[in-house]
């Protein structure tokens, strides 16, 4: 399953690559036509909270999800029941949250002077995006993403 999010969808495009999800974020500047073509080309369901841009996806067969929830816990929500995404939490799995790069774990010795002191001597695993090099660990903001894809879960569960 891999997205392409129109453009004002930051905050999710950046949670779903933490949970692991190839995802793209619409460039501000793109023509709605490069968009679908991109779209299409490379197999991705658009996330949209337009509707028109919605109806004009689906006209062209390109798979596409109509939003307007707010917040990222209820806009996971609506995923989760539009088209059943796994949310699954796994630093091993995850994508760089700021450029959609592939993660590959790095030894803690190579990683030295790249990270503040603090974060050297309290995490033993780090990860380092394949594409712009940032460095990754499972720190706090971990918590916050677990707590969130729990919200989810309970929420959905209790629908059902
Ligand atoms: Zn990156």
């Amino acid at each position: 399953m891999k997205f392409y999010v129109d453009a004002m969808f930051g905050n999710l495009s950046r949670f779903l690559r933490v949970l692991g999800y190839d995802c793209l974020l619409r460039p501000n500047t793109q023509n709605t036509s490069d968009f679908f073509y991109k779209a299409k080309e490379e197999n991705r369901i658009i996330i949209t909270r337009s509707r028109v841009l919605y109806y004009q996806a689906c006209k062209r067969e390109i798979s596409s999800i109509f939003i307007n929830k707010e917040g990222i816990v209820n806009i996971l929500c609506d995923l989760r029941r539009k088209i059943k995404i796994k949310l699954i939490c796994d630093p091993n799995n995850s994508r760089c949250s700021e450029c959609n790069g592939l993660l590959v774990k790095i030894e803690k010795k190579l990683i030295r002077n790249e990270v503040n002191n603090g974060t050297f001597e309290h995490f033993e695993e780090f990860w380092k995006c394949k594409s712009c090099g940032k460095i990754y660990w499972e720190g706090s903001h971990w918590i916050d993403i677990r707590r969130k894809v729990k919200e989810v879960e309970e929420c959905v569960k209790n629908e059902n």
